[in-house]
C-alpha cells in the first residue's frame, strides 16, 4: 500500500515538474515577435493585412478588399521634414494594387498616428473617403468594406484629454489593431490624463478577447497574450505601490522617490527600461495613479508629447 502511495505521489511530482517545464517553454515562446517591426520595416501578417513600422516605431496598417483599402492611423511626420520611408512604401504598395482608399481610422488623435493622411488622398478620391475616430464612433459599431468588417472599440487609457481612444477588432481575422492602448517597445503611457482604472479596465477587455493577433500601436507584434499581460502586471504593481506609499501619508514626491520602474515592470526583455522615456512615462503614470486614488487634481501633465 506504502509503496503505491510513493508511486502515485511520484508521479505527481513527475507531472508538476513536466508540467513547469512545458509552461517555462511556452512563457519564453510567447517573448519572440512573430513580426518584427523595426524602424522602417513592414510585415505582411495577412495577404491582405499589411502593418508599416515608421520613425517613431509607430504602427500604420492596411486593409485591403479586392480594389478597396483601409489605413489605420498614418504615421507621424519627421521632425526634419525628411523623407519617411513607411509612409512612401505604403503609399507605394496601395499605387501599385491600383487600390482606392476608402477608410481612415485613426485609432486617437496624436500627431504620430494622424500626420501623413493628405498624402493618401487624390483630388478625384477626395469625396469618397470615410474617416473614422474615437469621436464619431461608438463602441461596437460595425464598418464593413466588401468583405472585410471592422469593429471599433472603445479602449480609454492612453489619450483621455486628447480626444479618447479606439482599438480596431478584424472580426473575420480574430485580429486586433490596439492603438497605443498596447505598445511592445514601451511601458504603458498615460501621461495625457487618462484613468488608471479605465485602462486596466481595457487591457481586461482585450485580454478576454483572445485575438489569435494583436497589432500594437507602437513595436512589433507579439503573443497577443504576453502583449496584454505585461502592461497589466505593471499596472497592477504600480497601483499596489502608489497605495502603499498613500497609507503611508507620502506624497506624490514621495511616491515617485520611492516606486522604480524596475519593480513594477519586472518582465522588461526586449525593452531599454533605461530610456529617459520609459522613466518619464512612469514618472507620468505615478502621477495618473496618484490622483485617481487620491482624489487629487494635480494640474496640468508635466511630461513631454510623446507617443
Ligand atoms: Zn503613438
Amino acid at each position: 500500500m506504502q509503496k503505491r502511495r510513493a508511486a502515485i505521489s511520484m508521479i505527481f511530482i513527475a507531472v508538476i515538474l513536466l508540467s513547469g517545464v512545458f509552461w517555462t517553454g511556452y512563457e519564453k515562446s510567447m517573448k519572440k515577435p512573430l513580426f518584427l517591426l523595426r524602424k522602417n520595416s513592414y510585415a505582411a501578417v495577412r495577404e491582405h493585412i499589411h502593418v508599416f513600422g515608421g520613425d517613431a516605431s509607430e504602427n500604420m496598417t492596411l486593409i485591403i478588399s479586392g480594389s478597396d483599402a483601409a489605413i489605420i492611423d498614418t504615421g507621424c511626420v519627421l521632425a526634419d521634414n525628411s523623407e519617411h520611408r513607411s509612409v512612401n512604401r505604403l503609399k507605394k504598395l496601395i499605387d501599385e494594387k491600383q487600390l482606392d482608399v476608402r477608410n481612415i481610422i485613426y485609432t486617437h488623435y496624436h500627431l504620430d498616428h494622424i500626420s501623413n493622411t493628405a498624402k493618401f488622398i487624390s483630388n478625384e478620391s477626395k469625396g469618397s473617403v470615410e474617416f473614422y475616430d474615437p469621436l464619431n464612433t461608438t463602441d461596437g459599431q460595425i464598418i464593413k468594406m466588401g468583405t472585410c468588417v471592422f469593429r471599433i472599440l472603445h479602449t480609454p487609457g492612453h489619450a483621455g484629454s486628447r480626444g479618447g481612444h479606439i482599438s480596431i477588432e478584424l472580426p473575420g481575422e480574430n485580429i486586433l489593431v490596439a492603438g497605443d492602448v498596447l505598445y511592445t517597445n514601451f511601458i504603458p503611457c498615460m501621461q495625457y490624463e487618462d484613468s488608471p482604472r479605465a485602462y486596466m479596465e481595457t487591457l481586461k477587455r482585450i485580454g478576454e478577447e483572445k485575438y489569435s493577433l494583436i497589432i500594437p500601436g507602437h513595436g512589433n507584434i507579439l503573443n497577443t497574450a504576453y502583449t496584454v499581460k505585461r502592461p497589466m502586471a505593471y499596472m497592477k504593481r504600480l497601483e499596489k505601490q502608489v497605495k502603499r506609499v498613500i497609507a503611508s501619508g507620502g506624497d506624490l514626491a514621495e511616491a515617485r522617490r520611492r516606486i522604480k520602474l524596475e519593480a513594477c515592470y519586472t518582465d522588461g526583455e526586449g525593452m531599454n527600461l533605461k530610456d529617459p522615456i520609459q522613466k518619464e512615462f512612469h514618472r507620468d503614470n505615478i502621477r495618473q495613479m496618484f490622483a485617481e486614488l487620491t482624489g487629487e487634481s494635480l494640474g496640468e501633465p508635466e511630461g513631454m508629447i510623446r507617443p
